[in-house]
């Protein structure tokens, strides 16, 4: 694969894929071309037999600010030069039916179709991750964050009850997914680790190198076992219900976009957007 923009894909070690987000000038912010670009080197990294275990980090002092609200043009327009992965589609249509159809497919759709991809995946997270930033590192199997890193879910502010994928109470418990969702707090690294959201935090110097030394460990076990072991595991989560939460999210989350687009004619209250801005 060639570098698609926003995106770099190397092989720094045998059996180890890295996919980087390579936009630091605007702090890897997700436009759908991203998002897209990702999906394709996750997939070749999927696809490729030599490949045993994937890393994504990226490039910048950030790891993601989330989505890129200064993308322009109609949803139709948005989704119009990409394929999609799912069948849901209809991205032309009116009202809710449209905004449901492009979150299903590059919000929802992306992260889990990630979250399943059959080898370990491991998220090297430095710097600020921010609301749809979660998306990208809640997917992975692991999460290896620098010493710096913070993690935010901002939306509530913005009128929205969290991201699209709301792997929240799964991945630090109901009552500090509350916490996070109502104030916006930053979750530091160290909390993070502590919640057992993140799996290890290293000095920011280091935070390639382990990673990538932790990948190099995890490919030296055989192929099968590890496909088989993560697939235990997200099958326990998915026993617990996560599936059908996430789907009562998800809907929540529309009947919130449409909720603004009454209210303030937009998808979002422009009020928390202010605050976005501030911070
Ligand atoms: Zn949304």
């Amino acid at each position: 694969m060639t570098d698609a923009p926003g995106i770099l894909y190397e092989t720094p070690a045998p059996h180890v894929a890295r996919i980087v987000l390579n936009r630091p000038e605007s702090r890897n912010a997700q436009d759908t071309s991203l998002l897209y670009a990702l999906n394709d080197a996750f997939d070749q990294a999927a696809r490729d037999g030599d490949v045993k275990v994937i890393i994504l980090a990226a490039a910048g002092p950030h790891f993601s600010s989330g989505h890129d609200l200064r993308e322009g043009g109609t949803i139709a327009e948005q989704m119009a030069p990409f394929d999609p992965v799912g069948t849901w589609c209809g991205f032309g249509c009116a009202g809710a039916e449209g905004r449901m159809a492009r979150e299903k497919e590059v919000y929802l759709g992306l992260s889990e179709r990630w979250r399943n991809i059959p080898k370990p995946t491991i998220a090297q997270v430095q710097g600020k991750c921010i609301a749809g930033g979660l998306m990208l590192a809640w997917p992975c199997d692991l999460i290896v964050a620098a010493d710096d890193a913070a993690f935010c879910d901002n939306t509530v502010g913005m009128g929205v009850a969290g991201v699209e994928y709301f792997a929240h109470p799964w991945e630090m418990g109901p009552r500090k997914a509350k916490e996070l969702l109502f104030t916006a707090d930053w979750l530091g690294a160290e909390e993070a680790r502590a919640l057992g959201m993140v799996n290890q935090v290293v000095p920011s110097a280091q935070l390639s190198e382990y990673t990538l030394a932790l990948a190099i460990r995890i490919a030296a076990k055989p192929m099968f076992a590890l496909r088989m072991a993560k697939e235990a595991v997200n099958a326990a989560e998915d026993a617990q219900g996560r599936v059908g939460a996430m789907q009562t999210a998800f809907a929540l989350h529309q009947l919130a976009h449409s909720h603004n687009m009454q209210v303030h004619g937009m998808p979002v209250d422009p009020g928390g957007l202010q605050v976005r801005r501030k911070t």
